[in-house]
């Protein structure tokens, strides 16, 4: 074990870039993508620091775009703003 709790996964072309997401990660594991854009035009968020995540399921909760799926890796149990 390395001690990761869970694995964000993005889907960063359905981002819009709004960010927030960000303002709501307690870990500061996601970060705005401004070296890209992404189909739709905009700079997409990514994932900085991967191994900080909790899988606390409150960027997937608030993300109107349904950009995220968390995977658990304890109980490989997914959440999804769905
Ligand atoms: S699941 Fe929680 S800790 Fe992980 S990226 Fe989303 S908001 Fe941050
Ligand atoms: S909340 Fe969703 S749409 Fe907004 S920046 Fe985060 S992933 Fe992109």
């Amino acid at each position: 074990m390395d001690g990761r709790r869970a694995i964000p996964h993005i889907a960063a072309d359905s981002c819009k870039g709004c960010g927030l997401c960000l303002s709501v990660c307690p870990e500061n594991v996601l970060a705005i993508e401004a070296a890209q854009v992404n189909l739709k035009g905009y700079f997409p968020v990514s994932v900085k620091a991967e191994e900080n995540c909790i899988g606390c399921l409150s960027c997937a909760l608030i993300c109107p775009d349904v950009v995220f799926t968390i995977e658990r890796i304890d109980d490989h149990l997914e959440g999804r703003d769905e």
